[in-house]
């Protein structure tokens, strides 16, 4: 019993809580966790257990299920210190003041803070101070309403309405819709929704005689842009968060429209044209910077093009290539190799081959908890389009490599007659097409176009495996 008392004596827990209040504001949790870590080390504390809540309103009056585990613990006397960063992580109300100051006073336990010291409540003038400070947090829980108020104005005001370039469908000195450009956003989203592609978008807005507000054409990437851009439904995000736009009087979308399409406009499935631009998706390297080139849209026409400054890396040529003409060519490249080398390309080991499969999981499992997440309301719309990018992006380039390396057992079967192997490849379906190009292709990069000339093959240099 004595020992389990000294024990106890030297024994601490750890309180952290997730919020947005005052002092909480841009600390995470993991460097509350880690000073209060280092302050249980300084004073010779071992630290028996960490709770942590996570409450981002500290005004909402939830229910902190790791708080009440901890006060539980008090109370049975398995620790004799509690260690938090601040006051005001362990009490957001008067009223739980008062019941933490009873546990504390029944169970002797002594509150070490990181920034504020001792918090000591076992003397009166203590806990009047801890009253007073209660009360002044309270005060600023319930102004920070209004305060959050004014800085979103401030900010929507100062960011609102840059000058330069018109947003498509608004007329900024007003604030009010240009009706042609409006109704042709709603009836973009409506397609879009419908299942239809951003070409079919552009094609209609060019059809109306619509211009983009610099007084060009559309072309699909700006039509792709303009659906999702999400002043369409009065917002406007910055550092991930999100304002209202105060300078628009009537959005073009509803917040669920404007999510919808912005949903299936990330979506790496949909954002391909057609697919037949997705044969050498991935395939082809830009000869102007070394970068991958991706399906894409040149002159309303299907093509491959670099995306170097999409991605904030510069490109001096951003090489672009008739899709059409090029997937063919890679084809009678791919089928002439074949026919020309029996010999059985090596098989990708099935270690990388489960390391890539296990990559892929663990990114769905991100996906669905992102999703949860989201559902649960942790997750603002800005942060977590960005994040759901990042996770799709991620899960695209997998399962490429996935398809790529899972490929080399496919020239095994095949025969080895040119007329053969194009009835087949005909036949096939654009994954099977590029596993073949994966099996038989190192790279293939792309040199800039001459001009004048409309379309040439040598501009496409060809390594084979
Ligand atoms: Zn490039």
């Amino acid at each position: 019993m004595l020992v389990a008392m000294t024990t106890a004596a030297r024994h601490a827990v750890i309180y952290c809580r997730i919020s947005r209040d005052h002092t909480g504001a841009g600390l995470g949790v993991d460097r509350q966790r880690e000073a209060c870590e280092k302050l249980a080390a300084a004073l010779g504390l071992i630290v028996l257990r960490v709770f942590v809540d996570n409450d981002l309103s500290a005004y909402s009056g939830m229910p902190r299920p790791q708080y009440l585990a901890m006060l539980e613990l008090l109370r049975r006397r398995e620790a004799s210190y509690l260690i938090t960063w601040h006051p005001d992580r362990l009490c957001r109300h008067p009223r739980e003041l008062e019941d933490l100051i009873d546990v504390l006073e029944q169970t002797a336990t002594t509150v070490k803070t990181c920034v504020a010291g001792d918090y000591d409540l076992g003397s009166p003038d203590g806990r009047t101070y801890a009253r007073i400070l209660g009360a002044m947090a309270r005060g600023e829980s319930e102004h920070k309403a209004d305060r959050q108020k004014l800085k979103t104005q401030s900010i929507a005001t100062a960011g609102g309405w840059p000058g330069g370039t018109r947003p498509f469908g608004y007329d900024p000195q007003s604030g009010a819709q240009v009706p042609a450009e409006a109704d042709a956003v709603r009836s973009g989203a409506r397609m879009i929704i419908e299942g239809q592609s951003v070409m079919a978008v552009m094609r209609a807005w060019n059809d109306l005689g619509l211009t983009t507000t610099f007084g060009n054409r559309w072309a699909r990437s700006p039509v792709r842009t303009t659906l999702m851009r999400p002043d369409l439904c009065a917002l406007r995000i910055y550092n991930g968060d999100e304002y209202p736009l105060t300078w628009i009087t009537e959005p073009i979308l509803d917040r669920d429209t404007w999510e919808k399409v912005r949903a299936l406009l990330t979506n790496p499935q949909t954002s391909v044209p057609h697919a037949r631009t997705r044969l050498l998706h991935g395939f082809l390297y830009c000869s102007g910077c070394g970068g991958v080139m991706s399906s894409t849209v040149a002159n309303e026409k299907a093509a491959y093009g670099c995306k170097a400054d999409d991605h904030g890396r510069q490109c001096p040529r951003r090489v672009s290539i008739q899709a059409p003409q090029c997937d063919d060519f890679v084809r009678d490249e791919v089928i002439a190799k074949i026919v020309r080398s029996p010999e059985v390309t090596a098989k990708t080991p099935d270690s990388e081959t489960a390391e890539i499969k296990a990559q892929i999981s663990a990114v769905k499992r991100d996906l669905e908890q992102l999703q949860n997440d989201r559902d649960s309301g942790h997750y603002e719309t800005a942060r977590y389009y960005k994040r759901y990018d990042l996770l799709q992006g991620q899960l695209a380039a997998l399962g490429e490599r996935l398809t790529a390396s899972q490929a080399y057992p496919v020239l095994d079967d095949l025969p080895r007659d040119p007329i053969a192997l194009r009835v087949l490849w005909d036949a096939a379906t654009v994954d099977w097409q590029r596993a073949v190009i994966a099996s038989s292709v190192a790279r293939i990069v792309i040199l800039p176009a001459v001009p004048g000339r409309r379309f040439d093959n040598g501009r496409i240099s060809l390594t084979p495996r």
